[in-house]
């Protein structure tokens, strides 16, 4: 955001949206909605049980394939009437729905005669609880989420349904942050298509507030560390997440050159998943780059580091964490959704966070909209 952008709190948020201390978070929520008192699960509809059934095996860190085809049979499945699912069921024909197979028509199936699905019911009582009493002491303390996806770029939900999910778990905020242009795989978004948002974006505030979205980017930082995107449009937006998505592997000098140049900018308010490794399917090791360096650059011009809460990101590792912490530098503890129940992974974030010695005074989305929107627009000028 521009340093010079306009700081004054919008008065419409203050103190009209405020969360019950100790609400539970997002999972737990979740966690109830299928979870009856007694231990037994309650009744799901078929999109339900598919959707839970691929978000439980992405947290289970399954590979990809095997979540993505839950998501596929969500989809196509949420497209049919329910008279017709059910005249299909019954005639042992769902898997004449495109995607879905023998074991997501069983999931169907059961959930459509008001079982829970046994593969769901496994799934749960697998699932190891997130939620460490520091972590959720942590996240009680947010206010907002400020790295999300729509389906403007590589998400799966409109930016309307990602805003009311984002305000029914708690928030007073969040901030759409979809890709820039050179990210052409997620579909990322031209300097006329973020101008065109904008103006949604506003629109929708108008009918959403007091909850308030935020504009944002989550702008790619080209290997010479130069920013994906206008410098008007960083400028205008209220939130800029800058990260690393091309070239992960290039030498550790230039990295840290490149990742300093971009924590430097004073439109950069956050550094995305810094180390840019995936924990799943394949994998992919952490970018090489002097962690020290950058998070002396962070320090220096007052760039958050974010806590990317995707399970299969956990990006920073713990030890670049630690030192982060030790070092006093203000975080972004930010799910980096890309669909409106994935909002809810903010626990993975801020158990980690928590145990790394990060505390409610340094995270960004602690703060409430107006102090937020003043420090990201007070960014020094290197
Ligand atoms: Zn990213
Ligand atoms: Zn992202």
């Amino acid at each position: 955001m521009n340093p010079r952008g306009d700081l004054s709190p919008p008065t419409r948020l203050a103190g009209e949206h405020l969360r019950p201390l100790g609400q539970p978070s997002g999972i737990r929520v979740y966690e109830r909605c299928v979870t009856a008192p007694t231990g037994t699960v309650g009744a799901v509809t078929p999109v339900e049980a598919l959707e839970r059934i691929a978000e439980l095996l992405m947290r289970g860190r399954a590979p990809s394939y095997r979540q993505q085809a839950f998501r596929k049979a969500a989809r196509e499945v949420s497209r049919v009437p329910e008279n017709e699912l059910l005249e299909l069921a019954a005639a042992d024909r769902l898997t004449d729905i495109p995607g879905v197979g023998a074991k997501t028509a069983q999931v169907i199936t059961e959930a459509l005669r008001g079982e829970t699905p046994e593969y769901l019911t496994k799934l749960l009582n697998d699932l190891p609880q997130p939620g460490t009493d520091e972590g959720e002491a942590l996240r009680a303390q947010l206010k907002g989420d400020l790295h999300s996806h729509s389906d403007w770029s590589d998400g799966g939900d409109t930016i309307e349904a990602m805003a009311t999910k984002a305000r029914d778990l708690g928030h007073d905020y969040f901030a759409l942050t979809d890709h820039s242009p050179r990210l052409k795989i997620a579909n990322g978004l031209s300097a006329d298509r973020l101008r065109e948002q904008l103006e949604v974006v506003s629109a929708l505030n108008d009918k959403l507030a007091p909850f308030r979205i935020l504009t944002g980017v989550e702008v790619d930082i080209l290997e010479d560390g130069a920013l994906d995107q206008h410098e008007d449009l960083l400028a205008q937006v209220d939130v800029v997440v800058a990260s690393v998505h091309s070239k992960l592997r290039m030498e550790a000098g230039p990295m840290t050159r490149r990742m300093v140049a971009a924590v430097a900018s004073p439109h950069v308010d956050v550094l995305g998943h810094c180390t840019g490794r995936l924990l799943t399917g394949r994998g992919r090791p952490e970018s090489t780059f002097d962690d020290d360096v950058v998070i002396e650059a962070c320090k220096q011009f007052d760039t958050a580091m974010e806590v990317n809460c995707r399970p299969e990101r956990l990006d920073p590792p713990k030890r670049i964490l630690t030192k982060a912490a030790a070092a006093g530098l203000r975080f972004a503890i930010s799910t980096d959704a890309h669909a409106t129940e994935q909002l809810e992974w903010q626990p993975y974030g801020t158990d980690r966070a928590a145990a790394c010695g990060v505390t409610g005074e340094r995270v960004v989305n602690a703060m409430p909209a107006g102090e937020l929107l003043e420090w990201a627009g007070s960014h020094p000028a290197p």
